[in-house]
């Protein structure tokens, strides 16, 4: 992963300079029809992608750090609102893109990826039912790019978002209330500064943070790669990096034990730490495992136990990881949450968890349920929180309030309800309050199939 933003990119965006086929950012807002359809240098420049273009060699491809300045930055944003405005009155104006093939039809599968990695799944879904108005009758000739459409497109990458940022939403939530024994604090209803680490409104600590690093060496390595992953805790751990204030808060004791042994031993593996290598450590984190091995669902269990291993190795915390793999993969497919719980649990379980998750927990009294550092009591209080509520936030709010580990059984009900509702249902204070919030939402949608098993 390079630490540099793309300097041709950076050119045109920053310096305005003339590097789009010889056109400048500006130029491409007011390009003629003619000269749009035939001047074939300038889309990638328009919607760039993570994808190198086969077509035009001097093209930029977007990487993440490129990919997330660009995200931050309102005026490409509003570049970005314009530049697909003009594509499709380009559209409506002409006719001869409607038909079997057209170069056309590329531009639009780029279009709908571009805007979707830097801005929205829910612009990059408005524009491709706009094309799907345009084409009319004629959509039925173009079979073939709709299905890269449809893919590009779908509410899965909607729903991947609404994980990964809802986990960090939960966590922020519930950062000012952890440790905060149940009904003796005032009821969260938003973001506030405090707690134990006196962080900002909206900061995050680090059950975010380890998920940053484990998406981030997802991405890298294509696939699960335990020194990659343990140098990323590391780097975060003693140098506060992917911290959302500089500076890294809520390290577990058992997660600071394995560093320690990692870096005294090059050990990959937790050791047996009895009770504490069942902690919710590894839980909390879990959600690119899942997302990056979409959508194969055996990837994505063996990825969850795996991650677990490294700071929680022990049957009930790797369990714990897979049955909420498990439970996630359905729900991002479009499962409903009690049809997904009721089939994960005709499976076999290990015994804490099979009998925490077996029970009726839909109507259940919040007396019975725990939220202390032992992942199945957060497994099994996120689970009752989505169950009992109707939306994104009620869930997450339900499972903050019950207190004690507060932070991290909202990131776990965050990954759950963001899964089931996706980011485009979660109420946009939640987003614009949250810290790096568009670094977060980027990274969302590099996740996604980064590991081919
Ligand atoms: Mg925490
Ligand atoms: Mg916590």
């Amino acid at each position: 992963m390079t630490d540099q933003i793309n300097l041709k990119l950076k050119m045109f965006h920053e310096a305005k300079a003339p590097v789009a086929n010889g056109l400048k950012r500006d130029d491409l807002l007011v390009l003629k029809d003619d000269a749009f359809e035939s001047n074939h240098g300038f889309i990638q420049w328009a919607f760039p992608t993570n994808e190198k273009s086969y077509h035009n060699f001097s093209a930029p491809a977007l990487d993440l750090k490129t990919a997330t300045w660009l995200a931050n930055n309102d005026s490409f944003c509003e570049f970005l609102e314009e530049m697909t405005a003009r594509f499709l009155q380009f559209l409506a104006d002409n006719s001869h893109w409607r038909r079997r093939h057209d170069h056309n039809h590329l531009r639009i599968s780029r279009a709908i990826k571009s805007i979707r990695l830097l801005h929205s799944w829910e612009l990059a879904n408005w524009f491709y039912e706009k094309v799907k108005d345009l084409a009319g009758p004629e959509l039925e000739l173009m079979e073939k790019p709709m299905s890269y459409w449809d893919e590009y497109a779908s509410p899965i990458h909607d729903r991947i978002a609404g994980g990964f940022v809802g986990l960090a939403i939960g966590d922020a939530l519930g950062a000012p209330v952890e440790f905060c024994r149940r009904n003796t604090f005032e009821t969260v209803t938003g973001y506030r500064e405090g707690g134990k680490f006196n962080l900002p409104a909206g900061a995050w600590t680090d059950d975010t943070a380890m998920a940053i690093c484990l998406a981030k060496s997802l991405i890298e390595q294509n696939a699960l790669d335990q020194t990659d992953l343990l140098n990323r805790f590391c780097c975060w751990a003693e140098h506060g990096e992917n911290t959302s204030t500089g500076v890294c808060v809520g390290i577990g004791q058992n997660t600071l034990r394995v560093l320690g042994d990692y870096r005294r031993t090059g050990s990959l593996e937790a050791k047996p730490f009895g009770a504490k290598n069942d902690g919710n450590g590894s839980l909390m984190r879990l959600f690119p495992a899942i997302a990056a091995a979409y959508p194969n669902k055996d990837l994505a269990l063996s990825i969850s136990k795996q991650q677990s291993k490294v700071t929680h190795a022990s049957t009930i915390a790797e369990d714990s990881c897979a049955y909420a793999a498990d439970l996630i993969f359905e729900l991002l497919s479009g499962a409903k949450l009690s049809d997904a719980v009721g089939q994960i649990n005709s499976a076999d379980w290990c015994d804490p968890i099979s009998s925490a998750l077996e029970m009726e927990l839909t109507g259940f009294s919040d007396v019975g349920i725990r939220t202390t550092g032992y992942v199945v009591d957060t497994l099994q209080a996120s689970i009752w929180a989505a169950l009992n509520s109707n939306s994104f936030e009620e869930a997450v709010l339900k499972a903050i309030n019950l207190g004690d580990d507060a932070d991290t059984v909202g990131a776990v009900t965050g990954q759950i309800a963001g899964s089931i509702y996706g980011y485009s249902k979660i109420p946009s204070h939640l987003k614009s309050g949250l810290v790096n919030e568009r670094d977060l939402y980027v990274l969302s949608q590099f996740i996604g199939g980064a590991v081919n098993g």
